[in-house]
């Protein structure tokens, strides 16, 4: 039995996932206390619980104490099967997590399977479905499996109501090395907004303008159907040849549009003019799949502390160590196993 503190590191909701996927994919059970025993609200809440009824519903696990609020469980992983799932977080709560903690598994298992999530899609400490859909998941594909992932409706805090759809179609990961991110192919965003003023959205436009400088129409405006809202997300995309980046700013009540966007573009700037492959959130999320895949390497900017937690918990499961080292452009390079 793998015994994980919940508090230590980054002392957040990705020791708990990261170690449920784990488990699911190498078969140790583990017990976690002091569950996200660093966050300002401690404990399981209702996106939590569901990523665990999800390990528990795509396999034979069990999983004792789970319960909104819970400190502790103990996840005991059994065999996994491939198959049609559907998952609602019930409240807001992000399904890309949900995702996240149940793709290694399904990865893994013994055939094709379409899971549909129902909950957030555009969520704040969370990857937004964009992240999943052009940074994460082409990575991903790149090692092997077949990842499609559709966004049927938006889903943004406090309503909800968000639908994402995933088809899986397993293979056997491959390590990979991903250090040079290539040719910029092209830059664009989009600041979508739902139930809200377009002038939200339009102000947004202007201040990421003025930052990032873009060509003329690179980041537009796109209303979403009122009843998705109130909702609004500043999306920026930059594509280069071998990695998409996908920075996003989270509207949020008494939050000014045009802090937000120059924030978000402030980040995009910072990735742009820096060599990393990586930026600061698909690093964290990839030291997972390149471990399970015996090992890899990328570069990044400066390694987060989801990032240096997630090396942790990763090495708990595998043995697989994470080395980060920095170069001399300031990138860091990162080598997994
Ligand atoms: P935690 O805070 O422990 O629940 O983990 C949050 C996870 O969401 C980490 O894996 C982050 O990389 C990821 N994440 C948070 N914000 C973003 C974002 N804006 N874009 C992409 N991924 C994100």
């Amino acid at each position: 039995m793998i015994i994980i503190d919940g508090s230590e590191g980054e002392g957040g909701g990705q020791v708990l996932r990261t170690s449920a996927s784990l488990s699911l994919v190498t078969g140790q059970p583990f017990q976690i206390s002091n569950i996200r025993g660093k966050r300002e609200k401690k404990g399981l809440m209702r996106q939590h619980v569901t990523s665990l009824e999800a390990a528990c519903s795509i396999s034979a696990s069990e999983c004792d104490g789970l319960a909104v609020g819970a400190s502790e469980i103990t996840f005991r992983p059994g065999a996994v099967k491939a198959g049609n799932y559907k998952f609602a977080v019930g409240t807001a709560g992000s399904t890309n997590l949900v995702l996240q903690t149940i793709l290694p598994a399904l990865i893994f298992a013994d055939g094709p399977s379409h899971v549909v999530l129902d909950g957030g899609t555009h969520n704040l400490m969370a990857p937004p479905f964009d992240f999943i859909e052009r940074t994460f998941l082409p990575i991903i594909n790149r090692m092997g499996p077949t990842v499609s992932a559709k966004l049927v409706r938006h889903g943004f805090y406090p309503q909800g109501g968000g639908r994402i759809e995933i088809d899986i179609t397993p293979a056997p990961l491959q390590r990979i090395d991903c250090v040079e991110r290539g040719k910029l192919w092209s830059t664009k965003g989009t600041a979508y907004f739902a139930g809200l003023p377009f002038d939200i959205a339009d102000r947004e436009v202007k201040a990421a303008n003025k930052v990032l400088g873009w060509d003329e129409g690179a980041i537009g405006v796109r209303e979403l159907p009122e009843d998705q809202g109130p909702g609004n997300i500043l999306i920026l995309e930059a594509a280069f040849e071998n990695v998409s980046e996908v920075v996003s700013g989270f509207g949020k009540f008494g939050l000014k549009a045009e802090r937000l966007a120059k924030t978000a573009a402030n980040r995009m700037k910072g990735y742009m003019e820096s060599e990393a492959f990586a930026g600061p959130y698909l690093a964290d999320q990839l030291l997972l799949p390149f471990a399970l895949a015996g090992g890899g390497s990328f570069t990044t900017v400066k390694p987060s502390q989801h990032s240096l937690t997630g090396a942790d918990i990763v090495e708990r499961f595998t043995g697989c160590k994470t080395s980060f080292d920095q170069q001399k452009g300031g990138e860091f390079l990162v080598r997994v196993g």
